[in-house]
């Protein structure tokens, strides 16, 4: 992208120490970290054009608008603009103030001495899933960190956090063997990768002696839970927490021995959430706080931060962890409070594919989609983030990437507020299978007082989640859609529930289909787009493909709709030709480029 230098003459006569500037011209926004300015042309061109009504000065989280009126003026004949804006200006009517003004702390200029941007690099299991691939890793870090500051989050080595939560169920039924045995596996599993990765005979001394103390505290917390034969959420939490607090050590020490500094940090210090062990929240502002205190020195220094995903700790210190998978969490948690230039999270997938490629073949990787599509797609299926990885983001517009460790050299996929859409509307399918149709009415229905009501308030006593719901019109019909897992628990509450209402009819009231899945296409804005739905039943049609029933419009960016089992795959099919969702892949994208370049094109073009 080429910048061009723009002055904003400071509203101050020495701009105060580290505040942060950046200037928008109408929706592009270019948050830089000093006052000497850097637009891109479009917004040049914008500012010159006078098209654009005010420009945004940024100053930490807080954003004023001012006016660019008639004051804008070029000062030379080279392309220098002044905007002379003094405190006066900053006063003027028709400023949009939308948060207080306020200094930002010095550390955004320390943390960024070079104006380098800040990328959180997320390593998901597969990622780190033995010596060979955390040694792809560490050449992924050392690549970026050529122009970035790093903060890398890991994942605990594949499969680890499944054996932690194995033992430590064994070690709650006081099966001491079974904990001994898988204990034994991982400590085998992390030295073998820490003898092949690391040589120097001190790194190799430190990383023992910290397994060792892990693998100790492993030992006395499920020697607890085996004498009380009780396994806490508190302490499921402390023992499945090891698997990351051993990856993170392993990795940094791997990077050492590659010549790049770093220390692994545990997210215990960094993030500090609620009580709720097993699906922890984090507490914004504390964590924001504990970030600026213990990472950013360590970015100063030039070190590379190593910090363990999944977990956190309360204020009172105890280990808690964010749910199954959430170190995507911990990544755009971390993001956030450090105000990171982008969040990438790194998988063993291309990116985002348009389906899941073990139902369809000829599936391409999205270049781009926006939070909701990835939000919907995550609801409906397709294990792309954890469903919670967008929140501490949205308010930011931090972009996410998902790429491949194992093809470094694909772009993968970006995560926007607003992504481009593309042709046809759909951008990618979802689909679950496994599912239950439950049909509650008939005739004998009609009259039953707050039925809708009544349904909720059962499926809600039995704990399921409803993923579909559709009514006839004249209300004597209502289909729910859930998981076969809890399907005869949802029924069997509903046949209590209602059990007096239809004692005296002889028809079957609360009937079900165990066979059935649904298919939901994703892209943003996709109700409003007309003919979307008739050209995608039409195909169906044409194949033979029959609908069940069609969810009500709970989301503008997904169509969902519920077919019988055997023809999902089908229906996955037929949609995807439809909507030529094989060729979605960006032209300017051919796999020859490298990804920097790739990337400074999509950057260019967006
Ligand atoms: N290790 C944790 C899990 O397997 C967290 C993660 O991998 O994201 O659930
Ligand atoms: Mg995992």
């Amino acid at each position: 992208m080429n910048w061009h230098a723009c002055e904003i003459q400071a509203p101050f006569s020495s701009p105060p120490d580290g505040l942060h500037a950046g200037l928008e011209a109408e929706g592009n926004s270019f948050p830089r970290d000093s006052l000497g300015l850097a637009v891109n042309s479009e917004a040049l061109e914008e500012l010159k054009n006078r098209k654009s009504k005010r420009i945004w000065i940024h100053m930490g989280n807080s954003h004023i608008g001012i006016p660019v009126a008639k004051k804008h003026s070029a000062t030379s004949a080279s392309e220098q603009f002044q905007y002379p804006l003094d405190s006066s200006t900053l006063k003027q009517p028709g400023i949009v103030q939308q948060e207080a003004f306020r200094r930002v702390p010095d550390r955004r200029r320390t943390e960024h001495p070079r104006r380098r941007p800040l990328r959180v690099m997320k390593f998901g299991g597969t990622s780190v899933g033995d010596a060979a691939c955390i040694g792809k890793v560490v050449e992924i870090i050392r690549a970026e960190l050529r122009e970035s500051k790093v903060v890398v989050v890991v994942s605990a080595m594949s499969g680890v956090t499944n054996k932690l939560v194995a033992a430590a169920k064994a070690a709650e039924s006081g099966d001491r063997k079974i904990v001994a045995r898988i204990f034994k596996e991982l400590r085998a599993q992390h030295e073998a990768a820490a003898s092949i990765l690391i040589h120097s005979a001190a790194q190799q001394r430190r990383l023992t002696r910290l397994m060792k103390d892990i693998f100790r505290e492993a030992d006395g917390l499920s020697k607890g839970a085996i004498l009380l034969r009780e396994l806490t959420p508190r302490t499921l939490d402390a023992i499945s927490s090891l698997g990351e607090r051993l990856s993170a050590p392993l990795v940094a020490a791997a990077l050492a021995e590659r010549g790049v500094a770093s220390k692994a940090i545990d997210a215990t210090e960094l993030i500090v959430t609620d009580a709720c062990h097993g699906a922890a929240e984090p507490l914004t502002d504390l964590t924001r706080e504990r970030c600026e205190t213990r990472l950013c020195p360590v970015l100063q220094r030039g070190i590379v931060p190593v910090v363990t995903g999944f977990i956190g700790a309360t204020r009172a210190g105890l280990v808690t962890t964010l749910g199954r998978n959430g170190s995507d969490y911990s990544a755009t948690i971390l993001g956030a409070a450090l105000d990171a230039h982008e969040v990438v999270i790194w998988s063993d997938v291309d990116g985002v594919l348009t389906v899941d490629p073990r139902l369809v073949s000829g599936v391409s990787t999205i270049p781009e989609i926006s939070y909701h599509e990835a939000a919907e797609l995550a609801y409906f299926g397709a294990k792309v983030l954890h469903p919670k990885t967008l929140r501490p983001v949205i308010q930011s517009g931090t972009p996410i990437w998902i790429r491949n460790t194992f093809a470094p050299q694909g772009r993968g996929t970006k995560i926007t507020p607003n992504a481009r859409p593309n042709g046809g509307g759909v951008k990618a399918l979802s689909a679950i299978g496994n599912l239950t149709l439950i049909i509650v009415g008939g005739p004998g229905f009609i009259g039953i007082p707050d039925v809708l009501g009544r349904i909720f308030k059962t499926t809600s006593a039995v704990r399921a989640d409803v993923l579909l719901i559709s009514q006839s019109s004249s209300q004597n019909r209502i289909c729910l859609v859930v998981s076969s897992s809890i399907a005869d628990r949802v029924v069997e509450g509903l046949r209590r529930e209602f059990a007096s209402d239809l004692a005296f009819e002889t028809m079957e009231h609360i009937t079900f289909d165990s066979d059935v899945a649904i298919v939901a296409a994703v892209g943003e804005k996709l109700r409003g787009i007309s003919g979307i739905v008739g050209r995608m039943f039409g195909a169906l049609d044409r194949h033979d493909v029959s609908i069940l029933a069609i969810a009500q419009g709970s989301s503008e960016c997904s169509i969902s709709f519920l077919v019988a089992k055997n023809d999902m795959k089908k229906a996955l099919e037929i949609i995807h030709r439809e909507f030529k969702l094989g060729a979605l892949a960006c032209p300017e994208i051919a796999a020859s480029k490298s990804y920097e370049t790739q990337r400074r094109a999509a950057e260019s073009a967006s």
